[in-house]
């Protein structure tokens, strides 16, 4: 599975992909940027229009350039879609990666009919956009099924080879306990099943615990913009889950480092740690953003490689439940490996 880390190109720092800067991460093979990051900035559009797009932000060859819409965003900050400036923008920096121009995403307090209605909107642009080249998207959620039917009549027409997965984040939020959130896992288990040769990529579920889930139920790849967040915040990942707080700004509060897990933390091998330590880390500014951020990614990219080594040698079952600190991710996980173990049968892709 590949870790795609998006990025914010309002401040590009850490620079994980340029192998010139102190922060390169090699083993991240993938950056995904917004569009929001492009409509209505012109000096940057003209750069991208003047450099081509992996020129202009210095990305190596062997790293793919995930696009986002970047609809979310903007329909956010209440500016009003722009499917054909997108389409320009898609045709001059020829990314690796990029979905249709809009999608209308549900949230699972939503009425059925809200549901629907947005269903059809996303739908529409799929069946206009998928046969350009622009990869469809789906989102978990009551109209998931109606998704997969739609995508299925959609292949006859066009051959679909990439699909997104979305709107999966507000029901892995949604409430306490695991219950509710088993949905999540279920929902990504039907569309693997139901499209086994199609390379499917989950939107924003590239954190700790849900690149546990997302690569045991067979993801092809996940991105997450958490480490940019947490560090921003003041915080670090620690692996298994663990956010700690190391440099308290403002209003946040969190779960410091115990003395076994700063002592844990001296032997980092993250290229933040391995220059500047755990004082690095608790710095302010841009330098201590950097350094938290840099170790937090790398953090996730190490988790990913642990995970596929032992989902591949077979030790996996034996060592997720060890690992994991969070029991409400420990159960969501063991439903995910219970699942996988199983065969599929027509009543559970149905
Ligand atoms: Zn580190």
């Amino acid at each position: 599975m590949r870790l795609i880390a998006g990025v914010n190109l309002r401040n590009p720092v850490p620079r994980f992909w340029d192998p010139e800067d102190a922060h390169h991460l090699p083993q991240i093979g993938g950056l995904m940027i917004s569009f929001a990051d492009f409509l209505g900035y012109q000096s940057r559009i003209k750069a991208v229009r003047e450099k081509g797009l992996r020129s202009y932000l210095r990305i190596p060859e062997g790293v793919e350039v995930f696009l986002d819409n970047g609809a979310f965003h903007t329909l956010m900050r209440g500016d009003a879609l722009d499917a054909s400036a997108y389409r320009s923008f898609v045709e001059m920096s020829s990314p690796d990666w990029f979905p249709i121009p809009a999608e209308y995403i549900p949230h699972p307090r939503m009425p059925r009919k809200e549901q629907e209605r947005l269903f059809k909107k996303t739908t529409a642009y799929n069946w206009r956009y998928a046969p350009k080249g622009y990869i469809p998207v789906v989102h978990a959620g009551m109209c998931l099924p109606k998704f997969l039917d739609s995508i299925e009549r959609l292949s006859r027409k066009t051959e679909v080879t990439h699909l997104g997965l979305g709107a999966m984040v507000p029901f892995l939020l949604r409430g306490k306990g695991a219950d509710g959130r088993t949905q999540v896992v279920d929902d990504i288990l039907r569309v693997r099943r139901r499209l086994p040769d199609v390379r499917i990529h989950g939107f924003g579920i590239g954190g700790t615990a849900t690149l546990h889930i997302a690569a045991v139920l067979g993801l092809d790849s996940v991105d997450s913009s958490g480490w940019r967040n947490r560090a921003a915040r003041g915080i670090i990942q620690l692996r298994g889950t663990g956010d700690r707080i190391v440099a308290a700004f403002g209003s946040w509060r969190g779960r410091a480092l115990s003395l076994v897990e700063k002592r844990g933390l001296k032997h980092c091998g993250c290229p933040a740690c391995l220059r500047n330590g755990t004082k690095g880390l608790e710095s302010g500014g841009i330098d201590g953003f950097a350094a938290r951020a840099t170790h937090n990614l790398w953090v996730l990219a190490s988790e990913l490689q642990d995970i596929e080594i032992r989902l591949a040698n077979g030790s996996y079952a034996d060592w997720f439940p060890e690992h994991i600190d969070n029991r409400i991710f420990i159960k969501l996980i063991e439903h995910a490996v219970n699942e996988m173990a199983q065969p599929a049968t027509a009543a559970k892709v149905a």
